[in-house]
C-alpha cells in the first residue's frame, strides 16, 4: 500500500512514521517543509500533560504520545535532547472546577501526580510568586518537547527509512475516487490512500466541509532572556507550567531560547500563508506585566524572540471525527448491494452520493498482525 501524507508538521510526521513502521510506502509532501515557521510545529517547544480535565480520553492519548516522545528522543537526539522531562505545574484557584477534575481523571487513571500546596510550591520551585494561587498539580513524568527540532529530526529520520518526500503544495482534491494529487509546482502524487495533516491549512484545503468547522486564529508567544549564568529558569530546574487565573502557560529556558510565555486565549482570525508574524503589543505587554507579576526575579527581563502562530480550533476545542455530509462511502465488494443503495438513495431523492471504494484492512499493512490473525490468535 502506498500512503500519501500531505502536511509535514507534528501529526503528519508522525502518521508517516507509523504507516512506514507498518510497512506501507509513504510519500510526505509539504508546501514549506518540516515544522516550517508558518506552521504550528514550528516553534521551538511544546508542552506535553496529560491532565485535561474530566476526558481522559485524551489523558490516555498523551499517556502514549510521552512513551514514544521519550523513545524518539533517545533514538535521534543529537548533542542536545528532544524531549525534557521538566514536568508540568498546573497553577489555579481553589474554586477551579478544570483542575480538580483533572486531578480526579488522573488519579483514576493511576498516572503520577503530585498535589501541592502554595508553600509547596514556593519551597520546590522558588522561581514562581503564587500570589492568588490556592491550589496546584504538578504532573512530574510529563514535560517538553523541543518541537522544531524534534519534527525536522523525524522527518530526516523518515527520508533515511525510505519514505519519499515531495516539496510543494497540494491543491483541493477532488472528493471523489482520488488517485493522486496535483501540487501547485504541476507535479503529480499517486497513492492508493492520502491522509491530509495540514492544520490550520484544513480550511482551505477542504472548504466546502470546513471552513466554518476549524478556524486558525492568531497566537503570541514571547521568549524573555534570563540573566547571564543563571541556571534557575533551565529545564533542569523550572517546570513547563498554566496559570490558570491568569490565563497564561510557558515553558523553561530549552536550547538556551529563554523563557516562553504563552496567553492561553484565542486571537482573531489568521490565515496561516498570508499574514505577518509580527507580534501585537498588547500581547506583549500582557506577558511581561505576567513575567513581572509571577516570577519576579525576571521582572524587566529583555524580549529575545516572539513567535506568531496558528491555533486551528473546533468549537469545543475536540477533534473533529465526522461523516461527510454529501458523500457516502461503501466498499465494492459486493456490487450488487451497491447498486441497490444508489437506486434507494436515488428513489428517494436523497442529496448524497454514493462513492464505491477498494476497503482494505488498515491491519493488513502489517505482517505480523496479518500473521497473527491467520493463525487466529488475538493480537
Ligand atoms: C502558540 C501555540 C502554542 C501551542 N502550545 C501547545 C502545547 O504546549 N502543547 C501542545 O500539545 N500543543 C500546543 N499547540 C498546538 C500544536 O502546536 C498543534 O496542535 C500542532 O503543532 C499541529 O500540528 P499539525 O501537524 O497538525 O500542523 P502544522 O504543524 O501546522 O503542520 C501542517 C503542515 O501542513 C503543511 N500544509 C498545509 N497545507 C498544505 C498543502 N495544501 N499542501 C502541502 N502542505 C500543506 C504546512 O506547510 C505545514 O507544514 C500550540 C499551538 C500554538 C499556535
Amino acid at each position: 500500500m502506498h500512503v500519501v501524507v500531505v502536511g509535514a508538521g507534528v501529526f503528519g510526521t508522525w502518521t508517516a512514521h507509523h504507516l512506514r513502521t507498518r510497512g506501507a510506502h509513504v510519500t510526505l509532501v509539504d508546501a514549506y517543509g518540516p515544522a516550517n515557521p508558518r506552521s504550528s510545529s514550528g516553534d521551538e517547544t511544546r508542552i506535553v500533560r496529560c491532565g485535561y480535565g474530566p476526558d481522559g480520553i485524551y489523558s490516555e492519548l498523551a499517556r502514549r504520545s510521552l512513551e514514544q516522545w521519550r523513545a524518539l528522543s533517545d533514538r535521534l537526539q543529537g548533542q542536545e535532547p528532544l524531549w525534557h522531562p521538566a514536568g508540568v505545574l498546573w497553577m489555579a484557584a481553589g474554586t477551579d472546577s478544570y483542575t480538580s477534575a483533572t486531578q480526579d481523571t488522573l488519579q483514576r487513571l493511576g498516572m503520577p501526580l503530585e498535589i501541592f500546596t502554595t508553600a509547596e510550591v514556593r519551597r520546590r520551585f522558588p522561581q514562581f510568586d503564587t500570589d492568588g494561587i490556592d491550589v496546584a498539580l504538578f504532573e512530574r513524568d510529563c514535560g517538553v518537547v523541543a518541537a522544531r527540532r524534534a519534527v525536522r529530526a523525524l522527518a530526516v529520520d523518515l527520508e533515511a527509512r525510505g519514505v519519499v518526500r515531495v516539496s510543494g503544495r497540494v491543491e483541493a482534491p477532488e472528493m471523489r475516487e482520488v488517485r493522486s494529487l496535483r501540487t501547485s509546482g504541476g507535479a503529480e502524487v499517486a497513492g492508493d490512500r492520502f491522509v491530509f495533516a495540514c492544520g490550520a491549512w484544513l480550511p482551505t484545503v477542504f472548504d466546502d466541509v470546513l471552513r466554518n468547522r476549524i478556524r486558525p486564529t492568531r497566537q503570541v508567544v514571547t521568549y524573555f532572556g534570563t540573566p547571564p549564568g543563571d541556571q534557575r529558569f533551565t529545564a533542569g530546574q523550572m517546570p513547563a507550567w498554566i496559570d490558570f487565573p491568569s490565563g497564561i502557560y510557558g515553558t523553561p529556558d530549552i536550547d538556551g531560547r529563554g523563557v516562553k510565555v504563552g496567553i492561553d486565549e484565542h486571537g482573531g482570525p489568521f490565515d496561516p500563508d498570508r499574514d505577518d508574524r509580527i507580534p501585537d503589543q498588547a500581547s506583549l505587554s500582557r506577558a511581561r506585566e505576567w513575567l513581572s507579576r509571577r516570577v519576579p526575579a525576571l521582572a524587566g527581563a529583555p524580549i529575545v524572540e516572539t513567535r506568531v502562530c496558528a491555533y486551528e480550533n473546533t468549537e469545543t476545542g475536540d477533534f473533529l471525527v465526522d461523516r461527510h455530509p454529501d458523500l457516502a462511502f461503501f466498499g465494492r465488494k459486493d456490487i450488487q448491494q451497491l447498486t441497490l443503495i444508489r437506486r434507494m438513495v436515488r428513489d428517494l431523492d436523497w442529496p448524497v452520493e454514493i462513492v464505491d471504494v477498494i476497503v482494505q484492512r488498515f491491519d493488513a499493512l502489517d505482517p505480523d498482525r496479518r500473521r497473527r490473525h491467520d493463525l487466529n490468535i488475538s493480537a
